[in-house]
């Protein structure tokens, strides 16, 4: 029986696709994420210096990112641990984005750093720890930049989309969803990745959808089966963390990759992004398979 995906997300009805709107796509520089192009973010946890910024920026851009990742503000588990370097480490990514072309993602952790971070980011990231802090969210939507909206670690989908219509509530429609990885009582890995959130915020969402397999995993090892089963599951893109030498990195080395491992995930991924690329040939230009499929539905409950 078809579902009534607009009857079962009532309360968020703007995110949910209708008849008005069936795809969003976000404009960042000279591309746009959610469009055709599988966009990857790449780049350590942590900004560190701009010795490791700017070799990462080259080379995640070399090898196919669009987008430059790294934290200046780090929401860590411990108070002890690292907190970022705050505006030094954005000064650096926004030379990383002169030098490199790249865009730049980087989380804001408090309200009032909103306009600072906005400065010098592309993208504002919102932590997996903040999802549900609506004081942020709102000073985020008011930024008048693109927000990528992470799952909370214990956050159900409707969740999720209740704080990204809390975005669109504010006059900012350019969210992108992330899927991170949520806790479960699976404890062999740091996180359980929901693929399956993937595949229906992609049926049910107009707005685009990202995977992390870096933090859904935190194993480097298996970044590169995580991003493949991301693109079957119609991700519009990836974001992952990649450190010149992951055994010295600040923040979350387990999980970063290292420059010849990124290069061999992206390498294995285009074959997945050939069978991804003949999809949208097959459909209508302008038309993914889950819009076609949703529009079938739609027509079927008339
Ligand atoms: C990160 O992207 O480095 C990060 C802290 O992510 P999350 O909020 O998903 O843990
Ligand atoms: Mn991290």
């Amino acid at each position: 029986m078809q579902v009534d995906w607009r009857e079962r997300f009532a309360d968020t009805p703007d995110v949910i696709k209708g008849a008005q709107r069936q795809r969003t796509t976000v404009p960042v520089l000279d591309f746009e994420i959610g469009g055709g192009e599988f966009i990857t973010m790449a780049g350590p946890c942590s900004v560190e210096s701009e010795f490791q910024l700017l070799a990462t920026a080259n080379h995640v851009r070399r090898s196919g990112a669009r987008i430059l990742r790294g934290g200046a503000f780090k929401p860590r588990s411990s108070p002890y641990s690292f907190q970022g370097l705050g505006l030094e480490g954005l000064k650096m990514l926004a030379r990383a984005r002169e030098e490199s072309g790249l865009a730049i993602v980087t989380e804001v952790m408090s309200e009032t750093d909103v306009p600072m971070v906005a400065d010098y980011a592309d993208i504002l990231q919102i932590g997996t720890r903040n999802m549900e802090n609506y004081a942020l969210l709102e000073a985020a939507a008011h930024s008048g930049r693109p927000v990528l909206l992470k799952r909370g670690m214990v956050a159900t989908i409707a969740e999720l989309l209740r704080s990204a219509q809390l975005i669109l509530d504010h006059g900012n429609p350019h969210v992108i969803l992330c899927e991170r990885g949520i806790r479960t009582f699976e404890t062999a890995l740091r996180n359980t990745f929901d693929v399956a959130a993937i595949a229906l915020l992609k049926q049910i969402s107009h707005l685009p959808v990202i995977a992390d397999p870096s933090h859904a995993s935190g194993c480097s090892e298996l970044v590169p089966a995580l991003a493949r089963i991301s693109i079957a599951a119609g991700a519009d893109g990836l974001l992952v963390e990649v450190h010149p030498n992951p055994a010295k990195a600040w923040s979350d080395g387990d999980q970063s990759l290292d420059f010849a491992q990124f290069d061999d995930m992206m390498a294995g991924l285009e074959p997945w992004l050939e069978v991804r690329r003949k999809q949208l040939e097959h459909y209508r230009p302008g038309t993914l398979p889950h819009e076609a499929m949703a529009a079938r539905n739609m027509e079927a409950v008339g």
